[in-house]
């Protein structure tokens, strides 16, 4: 563990960022989480976060070095640069760009600029992100080289030497659940199936051995064959 670090972790209360909070804070010995509301079509993710932090914060000792959490709320800004499937009613599919019409243009580049000013104002050197190029639903602002590129750019236009960490990168859903087994053993990975959400449709009322969740939007069926794989791998 590197005592004196510290990091700001991207945390939605969904799956991934839950095990980039856990990643963090096995790691770092002041770790502080960021949310956004920006009009998600539902409010379900942001209500997890809650319940999260504190089963997270009972897990360990991570409870020692999880610090203040920060909501920015985007309010309709971000919805209002283009309806999306993510912030309206429209359907889940994949547009004629090749980018699916979940896709809110430019959206983790925000978050990351807003991050790193919460970074400076807080002192928080590394800032925490679950972005996926292996399985990263064809969003281009997912990839390593827009997640480097920002590193630079926050860097530059900062003044500073944030180090932009992203420990799903290369990993694909199943490596993921085996990650938060590794970190948090069996606690974590029933706290992630039991409080956190990934339903793109919003759904908290069909049970899956991986969660809650409708069971066929794509955010589901990435989750489920996720942990299918792993449950199958570790036989
Ligand atoms: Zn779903």
């Amino acid at each position: 563990m590197r005592h004196n670090e510290s990091a700001l972790v991207l945390f939605s209360g969904g799956q991934d960022s839950t095990t980039c909070l856990a990643w963090a804070l096995s790691r770092y010995a002041r770790v502080e989480t960021v949310g956004f509301a920006y009009g998600q079509r539902h409010a379900v993710e942001l209500d997890c976060r809650g319940p999260v932090r504190e089963g997270v914060a009972d897990l360990l000792d991570w409870g020692e070095r999880l610090g203040e959490d920060h909501v920015v709320d985007l309010g309709a800004s971000l919805a209002a640069l283009g309806a999306t499937a993510l912030t309206t009613e429209a359907e889940i599919r994949m547009n004629a760009d090749g980018l699916p019409s979940t896709f809110v243009p430019g959206r983790n580049l925000i978050f990351l600029a807003y991050a790193a000013a919460i970074a400076c104002r807080r002192d928080l050197r590394r800032i925490v992100a679950g972005m996926c190029e292996t399985d990263y639903s064809g969003y281009p602002d997912c990839r390593d080289d827009t997640l480097k590129a920002m590193q630079l750019a926050l860097n530059l236009g900062m003044a500073r030497r944030f180090v932009v960490e992203t420990p799903l990168m290369w990993l694909d859903k199943a490596a993921t659940w085996e990650l938060a087994e590794e970190l948090g053993g069996a606690p974590l990975v029933e706290l992630i199936v039991e409080r956190t959400h990934t339903c793109y449709l919003g759904d908290r009322e069909h049970r899956h051995d991986w969660g809650l969740g409708c069971g066929t939007c794509p955010a589901c069926a990435l989750r489920a064959a996720g942990w299918q794989r792993w449950r199958e791998e570790r036989l």
